[in-house]
């Protein structure tokens, strides 16, 4: 699946009106097979229909046989993580995604579809174009989310053959270093192309060191700036194989660029900047729309919330009252902060960095934005509550 598809996906998933019926959302690992996966969450599920009361829990098995009927039909070999989500009810909804790199295995039943683990997902694997490089042949590749997409493969026309047909070695010298020269710019030529199409931000060269150096030398300033690695990787070795190395190298420097984004974050509370932290006052920025970034760690764990039906008011670090403060309605439920922060970022066309191992983050709450502009009634005043 390509970050296009899974952006589509992501819309029909924060855009899915509330009902009557929850919804189950369910992933799965498949990296130790599906059997293995679903022991993992059958504990969940036997949690899940103890705890949920009638009729929720009848809407929650009709939403249950679907996936069960999806799950028995097995899935890709290559896949590794699997993302379901279903409601039964009178508005009944159906998906189910498959992914090149592992997800958590995982299952909820909330009002809404729970997306973080795809938010984490796209952020984490993203894209990328690698170029493969050996004597024999070059790929120019695109790698969505794991996937893997020929974008050009080129045979090396052989000069071997001339020598001996008349060609003096220093004549076969020469032209083959001339050759090898128009070969990298040509192949430099179409990677920017695709680079530009595609407005990818990341590239990493893999090859034999001689193909690979040719390759570096031939990059231009603004294509030499997205160079994140040069992997080794010879004529012998799997394509698969060589962009998983690929993979690894992307994944630090995804890694580097969340903890530059929490750097950011820090520098701009300090000087009551751009940028708000704690999930109050990020809550009411994302409702604001002054959102740049949504920067998250994966360490956070939601504080109590809930929200209103009714109005939209939503309050942070307070117990669920039966009546909204607000506008009076009884339609007050329980809000998941977490997945509340990455739909309304995701519905808002927000960049999200969802950063690892930051103590420094966790010390700010665990959650931050990085901001457009400030409102007038200085975001913060009132940072348990966010209105809609
Ligand atoms: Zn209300």
């Amino acid at each position: 699946m390509n970050i296009q598809t899974l952006e589509k996906h992501l819309l029909t998933l924060v855009t899915l009106g509330e009902a009557d019926a929850p919804v189950v959302s369910c992933y799965l690992n498949l990296e130790a097979g599906l059997d293995a996966a679903r022991q993992a969450i059958d504990e969940r599920v036997r949690l899940l229909r103890k705890s949920l009361p009638q009729p929720q829990r009848e809407l929650f098995e009709q939403a249950f046989t679907q996936i069960h009927t999806r799950l028995a039909a097995g899935f890709l070999e290559e896949s590794l993580g699997v993302a379901v989500f279903s409601r039964g009810g009178a508005q009944e909804f159906f998906l189910d995604l498959e992914f090149r790199v592992p997800l958590p295995s995982w299952i909820s039943v909330n009002s809404t579809p729970n997306i973080y683990h795809l938010v984490e997902l796209k952020d984490t694997y993203d894209r990328y174009v690698v170029v493969i490089a050996n004597d024999h042949n070059t790929r120019v590749l695109e790698v969505h989310l794991g996937t893997i997409t020929d974008a050009m493969l080129a045979e090396r026309p052989e000069l071997q053959d001339r020598v001996g047909r008349g060609w003096s070695r220093d004549h076969y010298q020469s032209n083959r270093r001339e050759h090898d020269h128009q070969f990298a710019n040509e192949v430099v030529r179409i990677a920017g192309e695709v680079m530009a199409t595609g407005k990818y931000r990341h590239l990493v060269l893999a090859g034999t060191p001689r193909m690979t150096a040719l390759l570096r030398q031939a990059l231009p300033k603004q294509l030499e700036s997205k160079l994140i690695d040069v992997v080794p990787a010879s004529d012998k070795d799997r394509t698969r194989d060589v962009v998983a190395a690929t993979l690894a190298s992307f994944i630090e420097e995804e890694q580097q660029e969340s903890l530059a984004a929490v750097e950011m974050l820090e520098r701009e509370i300090r000087r009551h900047g751009l940028a708000v932290a704690g999930a109050g006052a990020s809550l009411q920025a994302l409702k604001n729309h002054q959102v740049d970034l949504l920067v998250m760690a994966t360490e956070y764990v939601p504080e109590p919330a809930w929200t209103c039906a009714e109005c939209d008011v939503a309050a942070v670090q307070q117990g669920l009252p039966a009546i909204c403060p607000s506008c009076g309605s009884s339609k007050t439920r329980r809000l998941d902060v977490k997945e509340e922060l990455a739909r309304l970022a995701e519905l808002g066309g927000c960049g999200i960095e969802i950063v690892h191992d930051s103590e420094i983050l966790m010390q700010m709450g665990g959650v931050g934005c990085l901001l457009r502009f400030l409102t007038s009634d200085a975001v913060g005043l009132h940072p348990a509550v966010a209105r809609g």
